[in-house]
């Protein structure tokens, strides 16, 4: 974890943020507080890996030099002035609790005598309890602390938390961007169909099988095609579904409906209006939008709530009921 240009697996896309925080350490500018906005899956964990390693690192000023003890400390995650706090798995939010128990931590006298690091990722997960009690240390952080929140949606976290952190926006890269990281990291791959699968989130593509992403974004895109034209059955499609990569097929199934609208916009094909009925017609081109942004967010509801019990294959099947064309499924025709 040196500089990012001698840094192979260094996400290029990063350069000008990495850059920008080496240049406010070195310059003695370093916030109290970073807010890290990241598009899903574009390396926001890695960022903060990397602020936490120039505070923390012996030897470098602008860049962590990436050979000390304290830089292989931090990018094994056991450096012990580095505080990773993450949501508890079953309620899936940062509680207060873990927010004292980081405050209490940060007010102790630094292992190595330096910088301590309190990292929150995902941040959006804190609950309004946990981010009251983190207020407190963002309006009067101990000296030589480092906060960083990670979040891509920081819009969930209250005004006032947003307003003490400064925040370094990460935008997805382009296609042929992530795609040419993606090789120099990995080697050859299918990457260009990982991406179509997974959306633009190269370092959450980095942590797949490509070959196994492109096969059930393939799939999954054959059997939406399927139903908006009645050419296979919803009720086996849903059963099909919730047996099989069921979380990668809804993450799917929202780039699949994000495509739509692009390529509706591109086209000049949207209907804006708010009539009921199919969104979809098979045979004509035009899409209704309301209908699509309504299908997306029921899809993201959906994928957020799959540890809950509840019968998906219903919920699958209702939404795709919707993508059906006027008349439903043909006779005898199967996916
Ligand atoms: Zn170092």
């Amino acid at each position: 974890m040196s500089t990012p240009a001698a840094e192979p697996s260094a996400p290029s896309w990063l350069a000008g943020a990495t850059s920008a925080l080496g240049t406010a350490y070195e310059q003695g500018r370093m916030p109290h507080a970073l807010l890290i906005h990241e598009a899903p899956g574009t390396g926001g964990d890695w960022l903060a890996t990397w602020a936490a390693a120039l505070v923390l690192c012996g030897r470098g000023k602008a860049a962590p030099c990436g050979e000390c003890t304290a830089c292989r400390r931090v990018a094994s995650l056991h450096h012990p002035d580095v505080n990773w706090v993450r949501p508890q798995e079953d309620s899936r939010q940062i509680r207060i609790e873990q927010v004292r128990e980081l405050t209490a931590e940060l007010a102790l006298t630094s292992h190595s005598g330096g910088y301590k690091v309190g990292i929150l990722a995902p941040a959006d997960a804190l609950n309004r309890f946990a981010a009251n009690a983190l207020l407190k240390t963002l309006e009067e952080p101990p000296a030589r602390t480092l906060l960083i929140l990670v979040a891509t949606e920081p819009s969930r976290l209250p005004p006032t938390v947003l307003s003490r952190c400064q925040r370094l926006r990460i935008r997805a890269p382009g296609r042929a961007e992530s795609i040419a990281w993606l090789t120099a990291v990995r080697g050859k791959g299918g990457w260009d169909a990982a991406l179509d699968t997974l959306g633009e989130a190269p370092m959450q593509v980095a942590q797949a099988d490509p070959a196994e992403l492109a096969e059930v974004g393939t799939d999954t895109r054959k059997t939406l095609d399927a139903l908006t034209t009645g050419r296979t059955d919803p009720v086996a499609a849903a059963e099909r579904w919730a047996r099989s990569q069921l979380p990668l097929r809804l993450l799917c199934f929202e780039n699949w409906l994000t495509e739509r609208i692009r390529n509706g916009e591109r086209g000049g094909t949207l209907l804006a209006e708010m009539r009921a009925g199919p969104y979809l017609s098979g045979a004509g081109p035009f899409l209704n939008i309301r209908e699509l942004f309504g299908l997306i967010d029921e899809v993201r509801d959906l994928r957020a709530t799959l540890d809950v019990p509840l019968n998906r294959g219903l919920a699958l099947e209702a939404l795709f009921r919707r993508l059906a064309p006027v008349g439903g499924v043909r006779n005898g025709v199967q996916g």
